[in-house]
């Protein structure tokens, strides 16, 4: 459990999520210090702590308690909490809240010589995913039986360069798929940015600050609906 009296906050460090991170505890008037490349960012108006880390970790921290709360992708989430359930871990969280950024799909692909196919292709095809469990899952309840190669970068590439038959990755607009000659297929997880807390979380302060801070965050979304 964590041990500091302040406030630990997770959010990812460098990537699609940390301009909105950072805009929204803004937004809660959470004043940072994050002129440094450091781990943890202290604010210096409240009693909390932004640890900067990779998005991967962010379930984990808070599920684990090193952290309190966190903001990150529900494809993330689901894949950790699936791939921990699976290995008799601590997996669970309290989903305070969903986010109004890091909207995106996860999708399947396959090349576009191949033309239009239907679900019932991807029977004994190899697909490269940076979500094995999601996949797994899915492939499962489709009653398809197809492998999994995990990839964490250039997932795109793996159909071209031979490492399997077609993808199962993140899609926002598609233009990424379309660069690499890939055909959309069936979304699997439609995913947004969401707010995490760990689900043993009990010191009184820390939960009052929650507690102030959630109607600032219904707040901030309404004023943008
Ligand atoms: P890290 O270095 O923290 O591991 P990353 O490369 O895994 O970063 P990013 O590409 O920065 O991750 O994406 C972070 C999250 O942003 C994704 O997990 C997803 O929830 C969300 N996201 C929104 N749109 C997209 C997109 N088009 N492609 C990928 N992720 C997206
Ligand atoms: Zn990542």
């Amino acid at each position: 459990m964590s041990n500091s009296n302040r406030l630990r906050i997770a959010i990812q460090k460098g990537g699609r999520l940390s301009k909105d991170c950072q805009d929204l505890l803004k937004q809660l008037g959470v004043k940072l210090n994050l002129r440094e490349q450091r781990l943890i960012a202290h604010s210096t108006n409240m009693p909390i702590d932004v640890l900067r880390v990779r998005d991967d970790d962010i379930p984990g921290l808070v599920m684990d308690g090193v952290c309190d709360l966190g903001i990150v992708g529900e494809n993330v989430l689901v894949e950790v909490q699936a791939e921990r359930e699976r290995q008799g871990v601590p997996s669970e969280v309290n989903k305070l809240s969903k986010l109004d950024f890091g909207y995106c799909r996860l999708a399947l692909a396959w090349p576009q010589e191949l033309g239009a196919r239907d679900k019932s292709w991807f029977e004994g095809k190899r697909i490269a995913t940076t979500y094995p469990e999601i996949l797994t899952q899915w492939l499962k309840r489709e009653g398809i039986n197809a492998s999994t190669v995990m990839l964490t970068g250039s997932v795109e590439v793996a159909p071209r360069a031979g490492l399997s038959d077609a993808i199962c990755d993140l899609v926002s607009t598609g233009a990424t798929l379309e660069a690499n000659g890939l055909i959309q297929g069936d979304t699997i997880l439609e995913s947004n940015a969401c707010l995490i807390q760990n689900k043993d979380l009990q010191d009184a302060d820390k939960l009052a600050l929650i507690n102030k801070l959630m109607p600032r965050l219904r707040g901030v979304r309404q004023a943008k609906e």
